[in-house]
């Protein structure tokens, strides 16, 4: 079987790894890749916005399966291009990718169908937002409706902060058309988790439940990132409570997409609160999560073609997913400056030795310059260790991590601490 992955991150890099497991796997491409994904696939250089490029790339090189890892190509209706071409593509199409692409679809979609999720309301023009703030008081969450490569979210403490965001974003058009429309929402409190789920438009079959660390600095202070790390499986998702979640939210919406004609095959990934009341939605990703990917599918034992195939071909209710009995915990290396501006560049030094020490290095954001490894990007590399527990995945990540040195490189020292605790 040919395999094209397309996507250049660390997500991409945990894709490829999984796929090349498969014995069925004959030969492995990725669009664009990375340099780690070079030591496993072939990367070329396509533009990965181009869905007529890559479709008759994929006609030529026969083939059979095309795995999209970004928001944007499913946003741009690259499933739908090679599905109409007789390719088999993995990942929702640009209807049912629309749960991510537009916040307010995603929200009023969950109130259709009563999916539990805070309270909103959408808005266009400034004075109305304002005056809405003003009567719920803070703290309140002000969104914008597009795709913002994950930096949309304000979730303001104060009314002041609030009413500057909606500024930000209806005034002075932060976000560009992403922010030109707002949803505002109800502040929920409590422990987040990330799920990513399979699907093939009827059956849902959910992975081990993960925990992202979305702040730079240890103790979850600092401003946002993309993610600084992860682990999985999460203690937080007891069985019984993956089951509410499934009755409750995975199952419904995944229903809720095939009511509304927008049948949702792929991954599909939710964000969740677990406030008092009960797990409650934060967001849908058409995609599997970064880094969550990183942490959940090292862990997978099933053939990920398998699955995949089932998802495109509607028979995931025979295909059970099977998991090795162990945890993940990724430690994500970043340069220095990030979430700010960051310098790229700076050679990297001891990925090989981090491997010999038991770590899974993926790379997110590197380049070979000159034959010499250097940082390229914000998130420079997720470190996995894979252990028999927690505690000593987090041992492993780290005795890797430590073998690696770049100039200005910063990583938490405090990923999976809350499962640890428990
Ligand atoms: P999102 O991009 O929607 O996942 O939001 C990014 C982050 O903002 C989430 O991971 C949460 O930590 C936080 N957040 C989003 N919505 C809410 C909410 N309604 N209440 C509290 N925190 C939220």
């Amino acid at each position: 079987m040919n395999i094209l992955v397309i996507g250049s991150g660390g997500r991409e890099h945990a894709l490829v790894s999984a796929l090349a497991k498969s014995p069925k796997v004959t030969k492995i491409y990725c669009a664009p890749g990375n340099p780690g994904i070079a030591a496993i696939a072939e990367c070329v250089a396509l533009d990965i916005a181009d869905n007529s490029l890559l479709c008759r790339f994929a006609q030529e090189k026969l083939i059979d399966l095309t795995v999209v890892g970004p928001e944007a190509p499913l946003m741009n209706g690259l499933v739908d291009y090679f599905t109409a071409n007789g390719l088999r593509a993995f990942g929702p199409t640009r209807a049912a990718a629309e749960i991510e692409g537009s916040k307010s679809f995603a929200k009023e979609l969950m109130r259709k169908y009563h999916i539990p999720t805070a309270a909103y309301a959408v808005f266009t023009s400034p004075e109305p937002a304002k005056e809405y703030v003003r009567e719920q008081g803070a703290p309140i969450v002000i969104k914008a409706d597009g795709l913002a490569a994950g930096k949309g979210v304000v979730v303001a403490m104060t009314e002041a902060e609030a009413l500057a965001a909606i500024d930000a974003m209806l005034c002075q058009q932060a976000f560009g058309q992403a922010g030109s429309q707002i949803v505002i929402e109800e502040y929920m409190e409590g422990e987040e988790a990330s799920i990513l789920t399979f699907t093939d438009g009827r059956t849902v079959r959910p992975m081990l439940a993960a925990q992202d660390h979305k702040r730079i600095f240890d103790g979850d202070q600092g401003p946002n990132t993309g993610g600084m790390g992860a682990y999985a499986p999460a203690p937080v998702i007891t069985p019984a409570l993956l089951d509410t979640i499934v009755e409750t939210i995975l199952q419904p919406v995944v229903n809720a997409m095939a009511s509304e004609g927008r049948d949702y095959k792929g991954c599909l990934y939710l964000g969740l609160m677990m406030t008092k009341s009960g797990p409650k939605v934060v967001e849908f990703n058409a995609r599997f999560g970064d880094p969550e990917t990183q942490v959940v599918l090292p862990l997978l034992a099933s053939d990920l073609t398998d699955v995949c195939h089932a998802c495109i071909d509607g028979t995931l209710a025979d295909c059970e997913l099977v998991w090795h009995n162990q945890a993940a915990v990724c430690v994500v290396m970043a340069a220095g400056g990030y979430p700010g501006d960051y310098c790229k560049g700076e050679p990297i030094h001891g990925v090989a030795e981090a491997e010999t020490a038991g770590g899974l290095v993926f790379h997110a954001g590197t380049a070979v310059v000159q034959g010499q490894l250097v940082t390229a990007g914000g998130r420079v590399l997720g470190v996995t260790g894979v252990n028999d527990t927690v505690a000593s995945a987090i041992t492993t990540a780290y005795q890797a991590v430590e073998k690696i040195r770049f100039d200005g490189m910063q990583y938490r020292r405090d990923i999976a601490y809350r499962a640890k605790g428990r």
